[in-house]
């Protein structure tokens, strides 16, 4: 097979899964597991996705190393799948049963030598803002995001690396696990099919200035608090008011942060109901005696998740409000946050003071930055919409907003497409 001079290396498989968050890798698993062969390509140096970045997850709030950790382990024991990480799709030609599907690989500097000793971090010079916990903490220019992060390997930053002047994380290896003259390569890759599992980003509430994200460190999003609250994250677990790094009195949470407004995310995220009623329960474990008000507009608990909420009503120290919170200010005499909303079932506008506020920001489809041609796979919304003809299919958040247990069957069922559309099926 010829290869073009520009491409540096050239791949044939039947199945394409782009993105590796829990979507990607269980359709990836599943249509491995009957014997396909599969690559799986991630944009992150890591897998995981955003579930990889919460404390706990509804409905049984295990950890998510729970759920990854066997998945993880599946994905190195299946010889069926290639897994290719720091990948961005560039072109995608063809129909399917045939796409020729071109990929732009960043390169990591680190291979797999590396046994994430870490001798190499204190020796680096220079650091990173932690994207994984939402810039509330640096990294060393060379990092692993948590220590169980899949590959276990550690990549380079090299927006920040200083390169092969400074090269002391080079001298300190005893692997020789560091190369800082690697490149990005191209390749190609040959699929029978294709799978968008590209997920979701958090709502930018840097949009939400009304509400003072941006302008008081005390409020902060609910993704950011799924970092604090876990064990791995920029406190080890510990929640405290971020800016004055004092224990939890009084927390408020605003539902609909930007969401089922025109001016922002005209949906709803069907989750952020949820995602704050577990994160009240973060709270209740840490600081027993702590006050949490909940600001909504209307409570949204899904199926069996009902539960959940029927259990946090019951809370006597979970307080629920009706009304959408107009804005977050502070105190001029005191300087707290003051959280101003309409009750809307009396029809009274309430100011309330608290220590910290976090902000339910909703989830923003990913799947537009890919740049393939937009029109007509996505939504208003950005949402991609499956097409099984032009061979779009699709599973997990980059659909539409949806919780893990939904995402999971979805990818079994992308999973099915995408044998039918290997077998040569329509
Ligand atoms: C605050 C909050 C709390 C939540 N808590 C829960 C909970 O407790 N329980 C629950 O069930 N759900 C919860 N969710 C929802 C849950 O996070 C999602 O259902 C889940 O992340 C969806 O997984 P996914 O694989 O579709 O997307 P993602 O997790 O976003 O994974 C997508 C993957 O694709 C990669 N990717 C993106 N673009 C590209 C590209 N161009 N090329 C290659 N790779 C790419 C990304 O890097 C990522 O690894 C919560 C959501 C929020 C906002």
């Amino acid at each position: 097979m010829e290869i073009h001079s520009h491409i540096d290396e050239q791949l044939e498989t039947d199945l394409l899964v782009i993105g590796a968050g829990i979507a990607g890798i269980s359709t990836a698993l599943e249509t491995a597991e009957t014997g396909f062969k599969v690559i799986l390509l991630e944009k992150e140096p890591f897998v995981g996705g955003r579930v990889s970045q919460l404390n706990q997850y509804f409905p049984k709030l295990c950890p998510p190393s729970c759920g990854l950790e066997i998945n993880v382990r599946r994905l190195k024991d299946n010889t069926n799948i290639e897994l290719i990480t720091l990948c961005e799709v560039t072109n995608i030609e063809g129909s399917p049963g045939s796409f020729t599907v071109t990929v732009n690989q960043k390169a990591r500097f680190v291979n797999n030598r590396c046994t994430t000793c870490g001798d190499c971090v204190p020796v680096c010079p220079v650091e990173r803002d932690n994207s994984f916990n939402f810039n509330i903490n640096k990294t060393k220019a060379i990092y692993i995001n948590h220590e169980n992060a899949y590959p276990q390997k550690y990549a380079i930053d090299p927006n920040v690396c200083l390169g092969e002047t400074c090269s002391e994380c080079v001298k300190v290896c005893k692997y020789a696990a560091i190369d800082l003259q690697q490149s990005s390569r191209q390749i190609q890759i040959k699929t029978k099919s294709i799978v968008w599992a590209t997920g979701w980003n958090p709502y930018d509430a840097n949009k939400l200035e009304y509400l003072g994200y941006g302008k008081y460190p005390e409020v902060i999003s609910n993704m950011m608090f799924e970092r604090y609250s876990a064990p791995n994250g920029p406190t080890k677990g510990k929640i405290i008011v971020p800016g004055t790094n004092k224990e939890v009195d009084k927390i408020a949470f605003v539902q609909c942060a930007g969401s089922r407004d025109e001016l922002h995310l005209e949906y709803c995220s069907s989750i952020c109901c949820l995602a704050s009623m577990k994160q009240a329960q973060y709270v209740r474990e840490q600081y027993p005696n702590a006050e949490i008000h909940i600001f909504y507009i209307d409570l949204r608990a899904q199926g069996l998740l009902e539960d959940f909420y029927t259990k946090t009503k019951l809370d006597d120290k979970i307080y629920f409000h009706r009304g959408k919170v107009a804005k977050v200010f502070k105190n001029g005499t005191d300087g707290q946050l003051v959280v101003e909303a309409e009750n809307t079932l009396e029809g009274k506008l309430h100011q309330m003071k608290f220590d910290m506020v976090v902000l339910a920001t909703g989830m923003q489809p990913n799947v537009p930055e890919i740049g393939v041609q937009v029109n007509p796979v996505f939504d208003e919304n950005g949402f991609l919409i499956p097409d099984n003809e032009l061979g779009y299919i699709g599973c997990g958040v980059c659909t539409g907003p949806k919780e893990v247990a939904t995402v999971v069957q979805e990818s079994t069922g992308a999973a099915l497409k995408a044998i039918h559309q290997i077998k040569g099926g329509k």
